[in-house]
């Protein structure tokens, strides 16, 4: 994990512009008030003003990598869901190989949107900062917007980061009880996390992030989630398949979902090797064209 905590550090210390690296500037957003929550849209356009006139005062055209909002609004992927995210690594204190550099780059593909965006990692590290420094309401306030004013109906956390603290975790589940008509999800590997708190509100759906390595915690802390998921990469398949039938055979015996998930480099391999599953592979891996708004398997 160490190498590739060191990469996100270094992305946050690569310079945006001369003597300017991204992490100066998410400080001098947050110090600026950037991103108190509005209350309405006019406060909204206000705050995108600030935020713009900030970048700018810093080095013109700086803008353009700055988000107007700590939530982000679907993609061709998800569809119509929302997510709120963290640094990748940073926030993952469970990371097992997806936090590993390997041969072809990083299995998490938040580690390599991060290499390529700056906006996003920019995003997280703002939203990491705020978590931090001023807790709970502000989450909660942006909640707010986002499902009072945009319409948000489904909240993903986490397409970078993990649940990183009790704390946080009790952050997260105070938010889907003050929004019991918003579905929110995760996926994690922080199982101790979890299970030391495991009751939640119905509407939020949490679910284990299992793969060849942290296989064995299924037994200790599965009972505590509500999907099982299980990650396989390539080369080597045959070694993970005693692993995955005895996943899918305690996730049938304890009334659980199985949804299977391929290293994305090597998709079309593993799915010639994984046909005897292919029923529990997530049908965007499987080539199918719908978005998870429509699929609904994780969060329902
Ligand atoms: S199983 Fe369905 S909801 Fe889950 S990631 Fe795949 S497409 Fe999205």
């Amino acid at each position: 994990m160490l190498p590739l905590l060191y990469m996100i550090l270094r992305l946050l210390l690569r310079e945006v512009a001369p003597g300017i690296t991204l992490r100066d500037l998410a400080w001098r957003l947050y110090t600026e008030g950037a991103y108190a929550p509005p209350r309405s849209e006019a406060q909204f356009k206000m705050l995108v003003g600030l935020q713009r006139r900030i970048a700018e005062s810093v080095v013109r055209g700086l803008s353009r990598i700055v988000p107007r909002m700590p939530y982000s609004q679907g993609n061709r992927k998800t569809g119509n869901i929302w997510s709120f995210d963290l640094p990748p690594i940073l926030t993952c204190p469970y990371a097992t190989f997806c936090g590993r550099p390997q041969r072809g780059g990083p299995i998490c593909y938040d580690v390599n949107t991060a290499r390529y965006s700056p906006q996003h990692l920019l995003r997280e590290y703002i939203n990491y900062i705020h978590l931090v420094r001023q807790g709970y309401q502000w989450l909660a306030d942006w909640t707010k917007f986002v499902v009072e004013l945009r319409g948000a109906k489904i909240v993903r956390f986490h397409v970078g980061g993990d649940v990183f603290a009790d704390w946080y975790w009790q952050y997260i589940k105070r938010l889907a009880a003050e929004h019991p008509q918003v579905v929110f999800y995760l996926y994690t590997r922080s199982f101790p996390i979890v299970a030391a708190s495991p009751d939640r509100p119905k509407n939020l759906k949490v679910l284990m992030s299992l793969d060849a390595t942290n296989h064995a915690a299924l037994r200790t802390y599965g009972q505590h989630f509500d999907h099982i998921t299980y990650l396989v990469v390539g080369p080597n398949v045959d070694a993970q398949l005693p692993k995955l039938a005895e996943t899918l055979q305690w996730a049938q015996q304890h009334g659980k979902r199985l949804i299977i998930f391929l290293q994305h480099t090597r998709r079309l391999q593993l799915l010639q090797k994984l046909k005897a599953y292919e029923k529990y592979i997530c049908p965007q891996e499987a080539g199918k064209n719908v978005t998870c708004n429509k699929c609904r398997l994780c969060f329902t």
